[in-house]
């Protein structure tokens, strides 16, 4: 796949420019606020910038983009460094934070004030939104627009001393308000607040708007290529101001492209933040949230991640992908990496009448027919099993290969095992299968065998299985009645979490540590629970079923 991938146009526009000689080098960024957990949609933004960087033997930064002190906090920025680590973004020495950048923020305003391009206000908010004008009339000019520069600049150290109060006072840039990009009709860039910063602390009571700073953050740091989403196409007029006016000499330059968007899936941190607060998930971590936290407890691997980025492609239009395709990228990424074994997640008993009480022999079985590399092991064997109660049916329909009075099927890597009767409890539960096993059908090869069977089953052999719990989960999100309700709330599918309780796997699963996946026969690919398993008391989340009518779009095979 990679390697073969048609360059994107992001790609185009960077050989360009280094052709041309704008930029004789490439150097990225990731620039998160921390004001929550990163998702699905800032793992393609992470895996662009840092895939960018690598590719042209560039450089990366991660920086914080802390510049609005109401809403930030240190547990974003801790699950924020974890999730960009994790991905393989390394960012080595390279994190930055644009609070350290507040010293020339301010130097960079006054530069502007003295060259006559930024002005004190008294505009109210609402005189401000009059004054502004609308899509189809040009705005007014604010009463204060031609101060003279020692007022402004007098202004304007008054408002970094804490003379004025919230709102009282703003710098605006002076630009044009008559263009027809609003953007540009003299935006305040700076503001009066006074709040404590976690990171400044009280040290500042004005801070820079955003699209201030923003280039200014890209300048400081030597970025070539400033990749950002769509909704920025109408700021770029006013990032280039800002960095020419302010004075560099090899300004960044914007680029945006599209939004990932996923079907039927809650990416927005409102939501997702609603979720977690009224209970109904376990934190902005829960294996059903499209959070990079969440995907991680999961069992998502980075390498999947890559591989959905890749293939959901990096255009300027907007476009959705699929959760299928997520899905898909996963299985491509375990079938061949991770051990098969055999795990009975809704159990019944199966007792061999004719094996001998007491007595366990050996089976063996490779862990990965697909990849030697990965060994086999030997699986004890004995007179009492535990098979899915789906296996067996007292009276099967048409077409049903699996365990019914009379029927012989084989026990993977074991025995032909014949049903001879079954026991039931008082409301007609099925507690026990009984069969008889063929000695002469032990493994080997079809050819090997006295006779056919059609149906192969997986099985546990009772005393030595390990016991866990399985949670089997569907779409958060109850895709029948859309997204949102009329209220704008959720609408939260009640089967996206099954806890299985009574599950029981083969003696290989006794080891297993936090965030090792298993593919169980026929169930699907599993992960142990980060938060909730302890020794003894595994807890594993399905990743994904093994199967899917997903096929991936022509052309991206
Ligand atoms: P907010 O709504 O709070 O601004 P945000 O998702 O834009 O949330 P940021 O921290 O500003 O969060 O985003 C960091 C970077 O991730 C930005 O460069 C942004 O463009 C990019 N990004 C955010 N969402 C997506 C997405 N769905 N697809 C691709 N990139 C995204
Ligand atoms: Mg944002």
């Amino acid at each position: 796949m990679g390697e073969e991938r048609s360059r994107n146009f992001i790609e185009n526009e960077i050989d360009k420019d280094l052709k041309e000689g704008v930029y004789d080098s490439v150097h990225t960024r990731f620039p998160p606020e921390p004001n929550g957990y990163l998702h699905i949609g800032h793992a393609k933004s992470i895996l662009l910038n840092y895939g960018l960087a690598k590719e042209y033997g560039g450089k990366f930064n991660l920086r914080f983009d802390d510049t609005n002190p109401t809403k930030e906090k240190t547990e974003f920025v801790d699950s924020i460094k974890e999730d960009v680590r994790w991905l393989g973004a390394d960012y080595e020495d390279r994190l930055f934070f644009a609070s350290d950048y507040f010293d020339r923020m301010y130097e960079a305003a006054e530069t502007l004030i003295n060259k006559g391009l930024a002005y004190v206000s008294d505009l109210t908010a609402e005189e401000m939104r009059e004054y502004r004008g609308t899509l189809t009339e040009p705005g007014r000019d604010d009463p204060m627009r031609n101060r003279s520069i020692e007022e402004n600049l007098d202004l304007f150290r008054r408002m970094r001393d804490g003379e004025f109060a919230d709102g009282e006072k703003t710098l605006r840039a002076k630009i044009d308000m008559a263009s027809p990009n609003i953007n540009m009709r003299d935006p305040i860039i700076y503001r009066v607040a006074h709040m404590t910063h976690h990171n400044t602390g009280d040290k500042w009571c004005i801070y820079p708007m955003y699209d201030f700073a923003h280039p200014l953050e890209d300048a400081f740091e030597g970025i070539t290529h400033s990749i950002c989403t769509l909704e920025f196409e109408d700021h770029r007029p006013l990032y280039n101001w800002v960095v020419e006016n302010v004075g560099f000499d090899r300004p960044p330059r914007q680029i945006e492209f599209a939004k990932l968007y996923l079907n039927n899936v809650v990416t927005g941190k409102r939501y997702i933040k609603k979720l977690v607060e009224d209970g109904t998930v376990d934190g902005w971590d829960d294996p059903r949230l499209v959070s990079i936290a969440g995907l991680r407890r999961r069992g998502y691997t980075p390498d999947s991640l890559k591989m959905f980025v890749e293939l959901s492609g990096i255009s300027k239009a907007n476009s959705t992908a699929e959760y299928a395709l997520l899905e898909y990228c996963i299985r491509e990424d375990l079938k061949n990496k991770d051990k098969r074994i055999m795990a009975v997640l809704d159990p019944v008993k199966l007792i061999i009448d004719n094996y001998p009480e007491g007595q366990t022999e050996m089976v063996k079985g490779v862990f990965n027919p697909d990849n030697p590399e990965l060994g086999e092991r030997e699986i004890p064997f004995g007179r009492e099993l535990y098979i899915e109660r789906e296996d067996f049916m007292e009276e099967p329909p048409k077409k049903y290969f699996r365990l019914f009075p009379g029927n012989e099927v084989r026990l993977m890597n074991a025995y032909f095992v014949k049903c001879v009767g079954f026991e039931k409890d008082d409301n007609g539960k099925v507690t026990v299968v009984h069969c008889t096993y063929d000695p002469e059908t032990k493994q080997g090869t079809d050819k090997e065998m006295p006779r056919k069977v059609k149906g192969t089953i997986h099985w546990v052999m009772a005393d030595t299985a390990v016991g866990f719990t399985a949670r089997l989960y569907e779409n958060i999100v109850d895709e029948e009645r859309g997204v949102y309700d009329e209220n704008g709330d959720v609408n939260v599918n009640p089967n996206s979490l099954i806890t299985m309780k009574e599950c029981y796997a083969e003696p290989a699963l006794s080891c297993a540590k936090a965030y090792d996946s298993f593919q169980f026969v026929r169930n699907g690919f599993f992960c142990v629970d980060v938060k909730d398993s302890e020794e003894g008391a595994l807890v594993l989340n399905r990743i994904v079923s093994l199967k899917s009518s997903f096929r991936l779009p022509a052309g991206n095979q």
